[in-house]
């Protein structure tokens, strides 16, 4: 009995109780809270979490393994706000729509997912799909695809042919009527229904589309679509649940609207006036300002044929005033959430909203301080990710060249370390 205890000991021993640490030598590394780059730092991983940061280069022990990233500068996993991870900009998309069964989309999403993580970023918002998103969320939490831990809205919310509305542009006889189980509603009661719906699906946060939109096949892209009481009656539902509603809007009145609802961001924000600038100051609302679908969207429409001539018209016109809006409201202190809308353009190419956004006059690091540290904040999940410090996840990225010199570096993620495991070497 005895000698089973004590053989059962050293098994414990030598497989068990030493925990094997990665020590990742990082040439530069960004300490998002401070806004500086360091140099010359080791970073100790243990199972999936940080165990400490230290100056210079510590050298491992013999069961340790060893990361060289002297040449490169780490930071944070980088996360985006606003992604579609369920499909992808394609001219043949409008058509697609009546292929596609929900396992082919499935089945697309899970390379979607492997193009996003790829490129750094390990954890982002999915903002409205068929609802596939959530199980391929599940697929990715429980280790079955590889992927960025999602946050998902399940499918929009919107009113009958509201930007959200999945029948608008479609043969009427195939439109049918749907409702709240589709996410399409008229009246606080559907409102409470289409919100407790989701959550019953699944669904992490809440996604309206306060105004219309630029890729939906109708005419208008920035009236109001909801009445005030459909949207107090959303915001409220969930509420009750704990979960964030994130409101696309490109005109002004439908942003107020959602304001006044109580939104936690207005996404997009592209016609925004000075007064809805301060009112989402005094109301604490976020902005998420997916610079880089406007410029794509408008980059599209000059392709002939690309999108339905109605869609091309609006993205013309809609597309490039994003970044002019972001580039005021940053400078008048709204809060600002990194997000980019990759879907809209193709996944894997979400580093250029850092580009666009330091045009405008926000310095680098703040850039990437958005992208973490602040994204974190406002998912409330600052206690476990968005910098490098001891105890958070070992959530880590490294870029060639150093970003605070030229922004457009973050193109070249050379490694991405996910809850300890390496996804990128
Ligand atoms: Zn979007």
């Amino acid at each position: 009995m005895r000698k089973i205890v004590l053989s059962g000991l050293a098994v414990m021993l030598s497989y068990g109780l030493y925990a094997q640490k990665t020590y990742i030598h990082a040439g530069k590394l960004i300490d998002v809270k401070n806004k500086k780059t360091l140099s010359e730092q080791t970073i100790i991983v243990e199972n999936d979490k940080i165990l400490s940061v230290v100056s210079g280069y510590s050298t491992p022990g013999s069961e340790d393994s060893e990361i060289d990233l002297k040449n490169s500068t780490v930071m944070p996993g980088l996360m985006d706000m606003h992604v579609h991870i369920e499909g992808e900009t394609s001219p043949t998309r409008y058509v697609d729509g009546f292929r596609n069964n929900e396992a082919d989309i499935a089945f697309n999403s899970i390379g979607f997912a492997e193009k996003t993580i790829m490129a750094g970023f390990t954890t982002v918002r999915d903002l409205g799909g068929s609802g596939v998103n959530i199980a391929l969320r599940n697929a990715i939490n429980s280790g079955k695809v590889t992927g960025p831990r999602i946050y998902t809205a399940g499918k929009s919310i919107a009113p009958t042919g509201g930007h959200a509305d999945p029948t608008n542009g479609v043969r009427r006889d195939l439109m049918g009527d749907p409702g709240p189980d589709q996410g399409v509603i008229n009246g606080p009661y559907d409102a409470r229904k289409a919100v407790r719906q989701a959550v019953k699906y699944g669904s992490d946060l809440i996604k309206v589309t306060a105004t219309g939109g630029v890729l939906s096949v109708a005419r208008d892209g920035s009236a109001p679509q909801f009445q005030q009481d459909e949207l107090d009656a959303i915001v409220a539902t969930a509420k009750d649940f704990g979960i964030m509603v994130a409101a696309h809007a490109h005109g002004d009145e439908g942003m107020q609207r959602a304001i006044r609802a109580g939104v936690t961001s207005i996404e997009h924000g592209t016609m925004m006036s000075d007064e809805t600038m301060d009112l989402m100051k005094e109301r604490g609302t976020w902005l998420v300002p997916t610079i880089t679908a406007g410029m794509s969207a408008a980059a599209f429409a000059e392709i002939p044929g690309y999108y339905p001539e109605v869609v091309a018209q609006k993205a013309k016109r809609i597309g490039a005033q994003i970044q002019e809006t972001f580039g005021k409201a940053y400078k008048k202190g709204v809060k600002i959430a990194f997000g980019t809308d990759a879907g809209v353009f193709a996944h894997g190419d979400n580093y250029r909203e850092f580009i666009y956004m330091a045009e405008v006059g926000m310095p680098n690091l703040d850039v990437i301080q958005s992208a973490t540290l602040t994204n974190a904040q406002f998912l409330g999940i600052e206690d476990k990710l968005g910098s490098i410090e001891a105890g958070k996840l070992a959530d880590i990225i490294a870029v060639a060249g150093d970003p605070e010199q030229d922004i457009s570096v973050m193109k070249n993620v050379v490694f991405v370390m996910k809850e300890g495991k390496v996804v990128k070497d």
